[in-house]
């Protein structure tokens, strides 16, 4: 998707700090981070929202979810506990139009 700034991130266009990238995903911290650790998770493949899954995207957000126990463990939360958060449409106040899972930790700043 040309226009879509999570694909941008992903092809390298914007940059980004990385944490974790595989065939499948790529994760990243967020700009404006909410909690110690705030990252996000993005599938290499373009879909909106969590309305634009099809039955085909049951494996890649299983990955998703091993994806988060991951980034846990390389980011030093596991023990200690996080939020994962997928935002979706107007009222989820998802902003970015690209699914993405975010991995808060550490003392989360905001309810
Ligand atoms: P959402 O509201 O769920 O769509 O979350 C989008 C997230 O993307 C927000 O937490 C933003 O801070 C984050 N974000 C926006 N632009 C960038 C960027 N260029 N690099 C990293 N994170 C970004
Ligand atoms: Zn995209």
């Amino acid at each position: 998707m040309e226009d879509c700034l999570f694909c941008k991130i992903i092809k390298g266009d914007i940059p980004s700090t990385k944490v974790y990238e595989d065939e499948l995903v790529y994760a990243f911290r967020d700009i404006n981070p909410r909690a110690p650790v705030h990252v996000l998770i993005v599938p290499k493949k373009h879909i909106s929202t969590l309305n634009d899954l099809q039955p085909d995207d049951e494996l890649l957000m299983g990955h998703i979810a091993l994806t988060t126990k991951k980034i846990a463990e390389l980011e030093g939360i596991a023990e200690s506990g996080y939020r994962t958060i997928f935002n979706c449409g107007k009222d989820g106040r998802q902003m970015v139009m690209h699914i993405h899972c975010h991995v808060l930790g550490g003392k989360l700043l905001h309810e």
